[in-house]
């Protein structure tokens, strides 16, 4: 009989009992289907082991021996745990060492046979391996026939369950129930990519014969997790473009007005990004578009463009970027913008969470009766209580600081408006077609001209006082300065400089001849508004800071861009910090003061150093940080991605899209009794976004 894995709980696997359930459901796996997909984080090939004699050192390495001896002590230095062991036989041994795992003490013996994973490194003359993986090995059958003389699965742990449990009880599952999983991909198209079938996928997931076999399952596994990702992605899009949203116009008439507006001309990109709008504006499907651009390439006024459209027509326009200070920002330009202009009528309103009470209702009021045509603000747009009369444009500023849901619930404030948003981090196409597959994109890809150059320095934190230097220079002739950190005061972490100890420094020591300002996210409402406002006039000439201002804030005086701790900062945030520098005529600098510990933090630092260029860098941070963590896991549904490599396995993922696009395009609501199964996982894996589009 057909069983339904998901309906036999993980407790009823041989071994695992209601106690043990427990321990999985952290593991977030409840019933026998969870666990077969509860993939290994690696494997390790221990068909034949290094002996000791060979190892190499500065290599990760699997390495199996006796224990020859083992202690616990207290260091008297870092009073931490330190925790030793040897491995090895008479000829060779290597030496282990733990610390602050006081509980190994108990758990091994004299005699045991480890497996033992890590870097081998050489310490006073001996072969020795810091925190390496371990795993005891008993003389239990079933145990040795999984853990040694094969490749051998290593998965995630929680506490209470080790390798060699779950890896029996994965096995039990599988003999009992692989034959009962589901095939959510359709015979033709396993057939047509030559894709092996789920049963054979998950043995060799779990258990490779060999490396060839493994890598064929990985493939298989990778083809259905794109194809599903895509089919999620594409529904979505036909849900929203099938709608009847708002056709604007916009005139010859309109479009001019617009551009007289600016006392500079709009560059060939602009204009080629604001045609393609006009487009989307002036039809009646909803748009639904990405606009991408690097730091400081101008797309602010585009934005503008979109909203004094919506107001020409009648309409209401959103407009809601990540922080207070920017939303402040945009309101402030944009009323500078429309001063004595034909739009000088238009009523802005800026609404965040940070302004009293009264004052907000008024607002929201105000905005669900029309009485405010272009509603700025932060994440207090989306909240419940404001109600647009007529809301026709939606943008989203920054759009990587928020996520999917919060997108959709903007545009939710009207009845399918026109939906643009806007990132500084561009990506590859192919990514982007992928990840916002439900988008379409432009893109500008210039920068307006006239911009002073900007430099790079790197130095090392002895030498932060030639980094002040150049800092004192450049406000001495005139200029302004940004000097960041990493943490706000010293109570987050002790080894770090923070900005409110720095800023205090500054005014009694190296820049006390100047006027400076503090900044940081936990200041009170008017505080930072009244900072910002005074660094903008130039009445602030240094202002100290922490990330608050890493996005938007533009005052082209300033020149200066000063990092502390600059490998604690994330390559795109360091891009959009040296974006702060660099908008107008003159040379700017941007001054980083690290000694990276790790590679990666070196690594950010390079790439940093090497371009300016926003595409590139977006480019090296996607391969050093992994798209998941690049684009935020769970705002992109990536975190349904477990093995698939949308970088490293493009082909495959541009296969799955071309026949997600097929599918979509025959069943869009995924009717048919053969997509049933699709329809099921998607459901189940996709629930936020596509409830109500497949059971409309
Ligand atoms: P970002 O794309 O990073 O949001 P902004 O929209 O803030 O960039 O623009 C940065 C600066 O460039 C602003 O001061 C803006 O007025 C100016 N700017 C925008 N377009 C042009 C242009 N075509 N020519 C000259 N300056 C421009
Ligand atoms: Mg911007």
């Amino acid at each position: 009989m057909m069983k339904n894995l998901r309906e036999i709980s993980v407790q009823y696997i041989k071994g695992v009992g209601p106690a043990r359930k427990k321990t999985f459901e952290r593991l977030g796996v409840f019933n026998a289907e969870d666990l077969l997909y509860l993939f290994p984080r690696r494997h390790e090939d221990r068909r034949s082991m290094t002996p000791l004699s060979d190892v190499k050192v500065g290599e990760w390495q699997t390495i199996s021996g006796k224990i020859l001896k083992h202690s616990g002590r207290k260091s008297w230095h870092t009073k931490k745990h330190v925790y030793e062991m040897q491995v090895g036989n008479e000829k060779s041994r290597i030496f282990c060492v733990w610390f602050n795992r006081p509980y190994l003490d108990r758990y091994f013996e004299v005699g045991q046979q480890v497996v033992l994973y890590g870097k081998v490194n050489i310490y006073k003359d001996r072969l020795q391996l810091v925190s390496p993986d371990y795993e005891v090995i008993t003389d239990d059958e079933e145990d040795r026939s999984l853990s040694v003389g094969r490749i051998v699965p290593i998965y995630p742990l929680t506490r209470g369950i080790s390798q060699r449990y779950i890896r029996k009880t994965i096995k039990r599952c599988l003999d009992k129930y692989v034959t009962f999983a589901k095939d959510v991909l359709p015979y033709e198209l396993r057939r047509k990519y030559k894709l092996d079938n789920l049963i054979k996928s998950l043995w060799n997931i779990h258990f490779p014969e060999n490396e060839k076999k493994q890598a064929v399952a990985y493939k298989r596994v990778s083809f259905e997790e794109f194809f599903l990702f895509q089919v999620s992605v594409l529904l979505r899009r036909l849900n929203i473009i099938q709608k009847k949203g708002f056709a604007h116009c916009v005139t010859d008439d309109f479009y001019k007005k617009f551009l007289n507006l600016f006392d500079f001309d709009l560059t060939k990109a602009q204009k080629k990004v604001i045609d393609e709008i006009k487009c989307d504006l002036s039809s009646k499907s909803p748009m639904h578009r990405l606009l991408q651009g690097d730091v400081g390439s101008g797309k602010t006024l585009v934005a503008f463009f979109v909203c004094l459209a919506s107001v020409k027509n009648g309409h209401q326009a959103a407009f809601m970027a990540p922080t207070e200070i920017l939303a402040r920002q945009h309101s402030e330009v944009f009323k500078k913008v429309i001063e004595k202009s034909p739009f000088s009528k238009i009523r802005i309103e800026i609404l965040i969470n940070e302004i009293d009470k009264k004052e907000k209702e008024k607002i929201i009021k105000k905005v669900k009766q029309g009485e405010v045509d272009i509603l700025i603000g932060t994440h207090a747009l989306i909240q419940q209580a404001v109600e647009f009369k007529n809301l026709s444009v939606a943008i989203i500023d920054e759009q990587h600081k928020f996520g999917v849901r919060q997108r959709a619930l903007l545009s939710a404030k009207g009845k399918s408006p026109d939906v643009l948003v806007m990132t500084a981090t561009p990506i590859p196409r192919t990514l982007c077609l992928t990840l916002y597959g439900d988008l379409d994109v432009s893109t500008i890809n210039e920068m307006p001209p006239g911009r002073g150059k900007i430099e790079t320095t790197l130095f090392s934190h002895d030498d932060a006082a030639s980094a002040y230097k150049v800092v004192e220079e450049s406000v001495q002739s005139g200029q302004q300065a940004y000097i960041v950190y990493p943490i706000i005061d010293e109570s987050e972490k002790l080894d770090l400089k923070s900005a409110e100890q720095m800023f205090k420094q500054f005014k009694a020591k190296e820049f006390k001849k100047f006027r400076l300002g503090l900044l940081h996210g936990q200041m009170k409402k008017h505080q930072a508004q009244d900072i910002m406002h005074k660094f903008k006039q130039g009445e602030i000439q240094i202002l100290v800071a922490t990330t608050v201002l890493e996005v938007g804030v533009d005052v082209p005086n300033a020149t200066v861009m000063l990092v502390e701790h600059a490998d604690r900062f994330g390559l795109s945030q360091l891009h959009q910090l040296r974006g702060r520098i660099g908008r107008g005529e003159l040379n700017s600098e941007c001054l980083l003061v690290a000694e990276p510990t790790t590679q990666e933090g070196q690594a950010r630092l390079d790439a940093l150093l090497s371009t300016t260029d926003g595409f590139k860098i977006a480019q090296e941070d996607l391969l050093i940080r992994g798209p998941g963590e690049f684009f935020g896991r769970h705002q992109h549904g990536l975190n349904e991605l477990k093995i698939a490599n949308p970088q490293a396995q493009l082909d495959i993922l541009e296969q799955a899209r071309a026949e997600a696009i097929d599918l979509t395009k025959q069943d869009p609501r995924l009717k048919k009794s053969a997509n049933t199964v699709i329809k099921d996982t998607i459901l189940r894996r996709y629930p936020n976004y596509l409830a109500n589009i497949l059971s409309g």
